[in-house]
């Protein structure tokens, strides 16, 4: 999609910081970390969200994090733990209308999910 965030970094239209190159998927750092590392891992094909993808093409959805697990690998914090994070829909906070995995780790995480007052 010509307008979709995603799709023009899959495509090298706008740069970033890739750790994973895969050939259904790519990983690269998020711009703006919510942890020490913070990756992005997103389907090469335009798919709005994970319960989408899940419908659609649910051996990609695993893709997708089989990849998450391998860059928490490759950025040395798998044995640690990490967290995996879809924002599905405004009121998660998805921002960006193409699949992407949130792979978070290199330190203690703290809780999540409390409702915005
Ligand atoms: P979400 O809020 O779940 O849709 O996640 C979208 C994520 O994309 C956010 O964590 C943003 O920081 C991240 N993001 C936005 N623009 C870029 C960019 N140009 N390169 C890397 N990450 C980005």
């Amino acid at each position: 999609m010509a307008d979709c965030l995603f799709c023009r970094i899959v495509a090298g239209e706008i740069p970033a910081t890739v750790v994973r190159d895969g050939e259904h998927t790519l990983t690269f750092r998020d711009i703006a970390p919510q942890a020490p590392s913070h990756l992005l891992v997103v389907s090469r094909e335009h798919v709005e969200n994970a319960a989408a993808l899940a419908e659609a093409d649910p051996g990609l959805l695993a893709e997708l994090i089989r990849e998450g697990a391998a860059a928490a690998g490759a950025e040395g914090f798998a044995a640690a733990g990490y967290r995996l994070v879809f924002n599905t829909g405004a009121d998660a906070g998805q921002t960006v209308f193409h699949v992407h995995l949130h792979v978070l780790g290199g330190g203690p995480l703290g809780h999540f999910g409390t409702p915005e007052s």
